[in-house]
């Protein structure tokens, strides 16, 4: 089993610049406003720039301000960093793969028994599609579980794709800190450390029982960890939910090219339907403005189809109703709802 582990590359600040793109190559931080936290703002994230003058995110912005006179602070707009990250989890959705976020900038993906190869391969067409379409930088890291892969993308970091099989993960991970497991903070890196243990070589040099006795079931956690036996997978609830492709177009195009670019997507889309052997019930037409604004249209059909002319009639009469006089940049159409074809429980 692979798993990849998708994380954006200081997200909030990349978002930032990438809607500002004046503030390229100078040094600023992202961070709540001093006046909600009365005068004690705190730091969310900073660019490269600012961190090469010891900036970090969770310091207050004072302690920032002095490190770096130049500093510019730029206030958290959440809404606007949601938006970006739920483009990017639509993006990830027609790769059809089981998906769990993980939090608002990361993502891990269950890869099944892919091979090594064929992960680097989808993972570079990942990166390379964030890139494109949402202009961001990400890191990719891929391995034997979730854990592992975390590992291996914080490693890769930034803009990397990285891979480590199962069996060299043990090496991979011996010399680190033990801070490095994703899950152990402070508390439980002095708790190691109490017992002697600060690099995660160390931790099978210990008893499994020692390890419990000090600190419960993380005990367990970072023994398997250290011993190349992690099998953290992707939340069940995140499984194939929904499939469709979309695709650019150009520079104002008219009826006859949108109905002509959703006829090829109906296709790739029934196509990935068929590949899994699934029905849908629930038929969505979306279209992006070239001002960048979205709108989606949804319908339910009275039964579960495989069906391509159903889908055909059914996106093309939902896009009719998007279409404008507004420019369009981008269509895309999708099936949800989904069912097995052969009537088991389970997509896969
Ligand atoms: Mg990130």
């Amino acid at each position: 089993m692979l798993f990849m582990l998708i994380d954006m590359d200081y997200f909030f600040a990349a978002c930032e610049e990438h809607r500002r793109p004046e503030l390229k190559g100078k040094p600023f931080v992202v961070g709540t406003s001093p006046e909600s936290q009365k005068g004690f703002g705190v730091v969310q994230t900073s660019n490269y720039v600012a961190r090469e003058f010891g900036v970090r995110s969770g310091m207050s912005v004072a302690k920032a301000m002095s490190l770096c006179k130049e500093l510019i602070y730029v206030e958290s707009d959440d809404e606007y960093y949601e938006s970006i990250s739920k483009r990017i989890i639509e993006l990830l959705r027609d790769f059809s793969l089981p998906m769990e976020a993980m939090s608002i900038d990361e993502w891990a993906v269950a890869l099944g028994d892919m091979s090594i190869e064929a992960a680097l391969k989808e993972g570079q067409k990942i990166k390379e599609r964030i890139k494109e379409e949402i202009g961001l930088p990400c890191t990719i890291g891929i391995s034997s579980s979730k854990i592992y892969s975390k590992m291996v993308c914080d490693e890769a970091k930034p803009d990397g794709l990285e891979a480590v099989p199962l069996d060299e993960i043990k090496e991979f991970i011996k010399d680190k800190e033990v801070s490095k497991i994703p899950g152990i903070g402070p508390k439980a890196a002095a708790q190691l450390e109490g017992i002697g243990i600060t690099k995660i070589g160390e931790i099978t040099s210990k008893s499994p029982m020692l390890l419990i006795e000090k600190m419960g079931s993380l005990g367990t956690f970072v023994y398997n960890v250290a011993r190349g036996a992690d099998e953290s997978g992707v939340q069940e609830s995140e499984q194939v939910l929904s499939i469709g492709r979309e695709t650019t177009l150009t520079h104002g195009a008219d009826k006859e090219s949108i109905d002509a670019a959703m006829e090829k997507l109906v296709g790739l889309t029934i196509l990935e339907v068929e590949k899994r052997g699934m029905m849908f019930k629930g038929v969505s037409a979306k279209v992006r403005y070239q001002d960048f604004s979205e709108k989606i249209k949804s319908a339910k059909l009275k039964n579960y189809t495989a069906s391509k002319e159903m889908l055909s009639r059914k996106s093309k009469e939902l896009i009719a109703g998007l279409i404008t006089e507004k420019p369009v940049r981008k269509v895309g159409v999708r099936v949800y709802s989904l069912t097995n074809a052969a009537g088991q429980k389970g997509l896969f």
